[in-house]
């Protein structure tokens, strides 16, 4: 007799990230800006500082409070997670019982498939249309006709940098008692957030993240927003030390400086601009290739080249990601924007 892994497991292959050595980094949606010298001296003392020996804060209060303040909301609406992919899976787990069906979109982040097959929750997926738009009515009727429980999508979206207005997102919410978990992991690049109105809704959950705009992907830090009774269940069921002690402690650094913050948010959403720019203009005269109008920090092209050119741009040692007949570019330094430019120049 032996050890049998289970169906839902046994051909899952563990994340692997691009591989190989690039000097340009644009597929996984990071900042570009790393720490200053200044910050990384306070990192380095506060570190130093930690008390190791010692379990970290459960409900992690000082970043809370201070993502809190940054945003203007009351802290007890929020509960922090080890980035917000733990989040995602803790409510997949916690919130939806044996066999409830999620509903999510295609295209749009992955993990929200995957975390439900884990789970063994029936996904049901809505196709975007050609433009890679969806329609909230065709949401809302499969909602209530699949009987689904649980709605999660990003918004704006990875991977097609569009966006739903707040309007839309609103009559999502409130069209139906389905809980909608909004993930607005890219919204610091955009306008349309609901995280002011959280507490007027009582199926609602936002996910943010401090990966994306706040350079800090490395730490994993995350937050969930949500009303108090939704935001209590989710610190029960949560894992005690789920944001260890160090992460907490880096965590204060960056979020105690709002002005920083702001600042590197528009550096990225500048530099995105000028690389959605920059492509435009070199692919003006190309019919083959369609660009979006990002909300994000990340350009998306459609071309039925794309296998060749994320090909040919590797091996320039440019990182980008693709999806399917989609390559995904997030925007970098003027000189990796430059760089990727000239590559994707060569090899349309
Ligand atoms: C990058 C990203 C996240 C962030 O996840 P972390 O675990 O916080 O790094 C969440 N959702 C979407 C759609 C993303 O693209």
């Amino acid at each position: 007799m032996s050890y049998v892994l289970n169906d839902k497991i046994k051909n899952l292959e563990p994340y692997v990230p691009n591989q190989g050595s690039f000097n340009v980094i644009m597929d996984a949606n990071e900042s570009f800006i790393a720490p200053n010298d200044q910050i990384k001296e306070e990192i380095a003392a506060v570190v130093t500082n930690a008390a190791l020996n010692r379990y970290p804060d459960p409900l992690a209060a000082a970043v809370c409070n201070l993502f809190a303040q940054y945003h203007g909301i009351d802290p007890s609406l929020l509960t922090a997670g080890n980035g917000s992919d733990e989040l995602i899976m803790l409510i997949m787990t916690a919130f939806l019982q044996k066999n409830q069906k999620i509903m999510t979109l295609s295209p749009d982040f992955t993990m929200y498939r995957f975390y439900s097959s884990i789970s063994e929750n029936p996904c049901v997926m809505i196709d975007k249309n050609s433009d890679l738009l969806v329609d909230v009515d065709e949401m809302i009727e499969t909602i209530i006709k699949e009987d689904i429980k649980a709605v999660f999508f990003s918004n704006p979206c990875n991977p097609t940098s569009l966006g739903l207005l707040r309007e839309d997102v609103r009559r999502l919410i409130t069209a139906t008692s389905a809980l909608i978990v909004l993930d607005e992991a890219y919204m610091d690049f955009w306008d349309q957030s609901l995280i002011a109105e959280t507490r007027q809704y009582d199926n609602l959950i936002i996910l943010r993240t401090c990966s994306k705009a706040f350079g800090i992907a490395g730490i994993r830090l995350g937050f969930a927003v949500a009303n108090e009774v939704i935001t209590n269940a989710l610190k029960a069921v949560k894992s005690p030390y789920n944001v260890n002690t160090v992460t907490q402690a880096i965590g204060e650094v960056f979020l105690k400086r709002p002005d920083y913050l702001r600042q590197c948010t528009s550096r990225i959403i500048a530099s995105k601009n000028s690389l959605a720019a920059q492509i435009n203009e070199m692919t003006a005269n190309k019919h083959n290739v369609k660009s979006f109008k990002s909300c994000t920090n990340f350009v998306l092209l459609q071309t039925p080249n794309a296998q060749e050119i994320q090909a040919a741009l590797s091996g320039e040692g440019i990182a980008i990601r693709r999806l399917g007949d989609y390559l995904r570019i997030t925007a970098g330094t003027d000189a990796e924007n430059k760089a990727v430019v000239d590559a994707l120049a060569k090899s349309m």
